[in-house]
This record gives C-alpha cells, structure tokens and sequence, in this order.
C-alpha cells in the first residue's frame, strides 16, 4: 500500500473537507446544502486565518445565533461567513500584511507573501513606482512593529 503523503494540496483539501463538514453540519434550520457548504468553505477558511476563529461550538453558536426573523438561513449564513470578525474579547486581528508585489492588502496567498491577483495573474501591472511602493511598505511595517 503506498505511504499517504502529506502534500501543500492535500492539506488545502482536508481543511476544505473540514470546513464543508462543519457547515454541514450546523443545526437546521442553517443546515447548507452539500453545494453549498463546499462553496463557502474556502471564505470560511479564508475568515478563520484572517480572523483566528477556528472550527468549532463557538464559531457554530456565533453563526446560527438569533435565527428569530431571519427569513433565508442560507443568504444569512453566508453573510456571517463572508463577515465573520475577531472573536468576541479576542485580541484585535494584526493588520493585514500588504501584498509584496503590489502592496494591496488583499488577502494574501499562504507562504507567498502575495495577493491573490498577483499570484493568479500571469502578467502582473507593474505599479507604477516599485521604490515607492517599497518604501510604503517598510514605513507600514515599522509602524506596526512601534505599535505591537
Ligand atoms: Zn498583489
């Protein structure tokens, strides 16, 4: 039998697995559909390392709270997902770090230090000043190193 390996991949795919198996399985009436759920997986995951919430009963109490009045569970929930802020009393969220490239503060791919646009985009728009743009950077960063 071959030796499962654990790849970059493989470790996207097992968060997924994980983050569509706990929006499965929500309480009805927020129960998602299988589509559904799988499709708003990776915004969840994406809340999760942007936010420092992680799978669990209370991401699952703060997702399918109040559900008095709310007329369709399913917009609601993704919503809450797409909307999903720092934990009640958690320490707030440190900046986002800007994009290495074009210095956007877009989310980041993991491990690249760049935007998503960036990554994905085979031609990146150069910015208009690369010295400039650097130098924003490296004043941001100092700034939040002053201010941590
Ligand atoms: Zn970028």
């Amino acid at each position: 039998m071959p030796t499962p390996q654990t790849t970059p991949e493989a470790d996207g795919a097992a968060r997924h697995e994980a983050a569509a198996r706990f929006l499965a399985s929500l309480p009805e009436p927020w129960t998602p559909g299988p589509i559904r759920a799988h499709r708003l997986a990776p915004v969840l995951l994406e809340r999760l390392d942007a936010t420092g919430w992680t799978l669990g009963p209370k991401l699952r109490a703060h997702l399918t709270a109040n559900p008095q009045g709310v007329r369709s569970h399913g917009a609601v929930l993704t919503t809450r997902v797409r909307d999903l802020e720092p934990p009640e009393g958690a320490k707030a969220a440190p900046p986002r770090p800007a994009c290495s490239t074009c210095g956007s503060t877009a989310s980041l791919v993991h491990g690249t230090g760049r935007c998503v646009r960036c990554t994905t985009s085979s031609a990146a728009p150069p910015a208009s000043d690369p010295a400039a743009f650097a130098a924003e950077v490296r004043a941001a960063l100092r700034r939040t190193h002053r201010a941590s």
